[in-house]
């Protein structure tokens, strides 16, 4: 199987674009001045993007609520640009919280997710009194009940159901198994529901659901959907109240040329399985929104030739900056900035990072224009999972952002200095 080409690659995206003299665009601005003002690496966001994204989604369904998933790219610029959109947000810890609420999501438009929640991450979420939190288990349930209790505040609850579906993704993005740490066994969800509906300071909102992430096709969603649909109608005909149900995230991107499930078809499924039961809908994507809407800009340092092999690309980027091909063997397009190189004929090559460790790989066997020292490539579609699973590794300071808005290119994210790097180090 061939892999797309730098055209097909650019085709495929339409805010980003080739120029005869000034080379790789994002929203019709030069990379290759930004990386001359803020340096590489650097991720580069693109604001118009983002927003098309979410309206598109928003369009896609009009009758569910969307809550971005802030842990794909929780950059308070980001955030904030998402909230002014109208999505509420799906956060998976205090800080996330924190942020949410820093970059100005409502806190009824914010639902709490995550299988290790702690006792003063609850807390924080029930003082904020935000929209709902999903239970992961009935240890943390009751937990969540006390906790309302001694605080005297009503705490909003659904239940995340394990629904036993495989979602037929990378071993280490799929959620809904029984084998699986999240969730809730649907068989275990009677008992805990009941139990809920009578518990002082609790508003039971329902049930909710996520299988996993970068899933392309409507069968696993479909099937997933289904299970909870059954688990409404029986819990209503016991004569319980079920609001709402939180269908998760999980809608795919295509980073190579795969074939990609519409949001329409997304919503298409939510629609059938719950049709005629009268439940308020919420979906919680990250990936889906901001994935392509970020690349990460870097330089190339040199080029190996030695050996009589593939040339091997070594740029200033590193798995350090961008893990997801080390730690989930995800493919990223990969496409020169220079306009002389983005024409110029292809050779094979190996891209990889400065980082001490064989994985610290970017692609193999790519063709990609023979590139001198000081060229610059963007690693595409690296909006989500990209910055905020960045570390420090190697002692590499963390990469610069700038988000790109209506032709403009504004530091959102100052280069991590080195002597930053040891802050907060004691000497005992
Ligand atoms: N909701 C929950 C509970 C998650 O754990 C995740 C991601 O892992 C998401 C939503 C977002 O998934 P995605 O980015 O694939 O849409």
């Amino acid at each position: 199987m061939t892999a797309p080409s730098a055209a097909e690659l650019l085709a495929a995206r339409p805010h980003l674009a080739g120029h005869a003299f000034d080379g790789l665009l994002l929203e019709d601005v030069p990379l290759a001045g930004i990386a001359q003002s803020f340096g590489t690496p650097t991720y580069v966001y693109g604001a118009g993007t983002i927003r098309a994204r979410c309206r598109r989604l928003r369009d896609a369904m009009p009758c569910v609520a969307v809550h971005y998933a802030i842990k794909a790219l929780d950059h308070l610029a980001i955030l904030s640009l998402i909230a002014n959109e109208g999505l509420g947000a799906d956060v998976v810890s205090g800080g996330e919280l924190l942020r949410a609420r820093r970059a100005g999501f409502e806190p009824r438009k914010i639902v709490f997710s995550g299988v290790g929640k702690t006792g003063a991450e609850l807390r924080q979420a029930i003082e904020a009194d935000i929209g709902q939190i999903n239970v992961e288990s009935a240890e943390e349930f009751w937990e969540i009940a006390a906790l309302a209790e001694s605080l005297g505040r009503t705490a909003r609850v659904a239940f995340r159901v394990n629904p036993d579906v495989d979602a037929g993704t990378h071993e280490k993005i799929t959620t809904g198994r029984a084998t699986d740490k999240f969730g809730i066994l649907a068989e275990e969800i009677f008992a805990l529901y009941a139990q809920a509906a009578k518990a002082p300071f609790i508003d039971v909102r329902g049930l909710a659901v996520h299988i996993g992430s970068q899933i392309f096709s409507t069968e696993p969603f479909d099937a997933a959907y289904a299970k909870i649909a059954g688990l409404v109608r029986d819990l209503r005909g016991a004569g319980l109240t079920v609001p709402a149900v939180d269908c998760g995230g999980g809608l795919g991107v295509a980073y190579r040329d795969e074939a990609e499930m519409l949001p329409e078809a997304w919503a298409g499924v939510i629609a059938k399985n719950f049709a005629g039961l009268d439940v308020s809908r919420a979906v919680e994507p990250g990936r889906w929104l901001v994935a392509p809407a970020g690349l990460l800009l870097a330089r190339v340092i040199r080029t190996k030739r030695a050996g009589g092999g593939r040339p091997v690309v070594v740029l200033d980027a590193a798995m350090n900056d961008l893990v997801r091909p080390a730690m989930y063997d995800s493919w990223h397009g990969i496409i020169p900035v220079g306009p002389a190189d983005l024409v110029r004929a292809p050779e094979f090559a190996d891209i990889v990072g400065p980082v001490c460790e064989s994985s610290d790989v970017f692609a193999r066997n790519r063709m990609l224009a023979p590139l001198a020292p000081g060229a610059l490539v963007a690693i595409l579609d690296a909006g989500a999972y990209g910055a905020v699973m960045s570390s420090t590794y190697n002692a590499r300071p963390r990469a610069a952002a700038v988000l790109v808005d209506r032709g403009r290119a504004a530091l959102i994210t100052s280069r991590q200095q080195p002597a930053d790097l040891f802050e907060g180090e004691k000497m005992p």
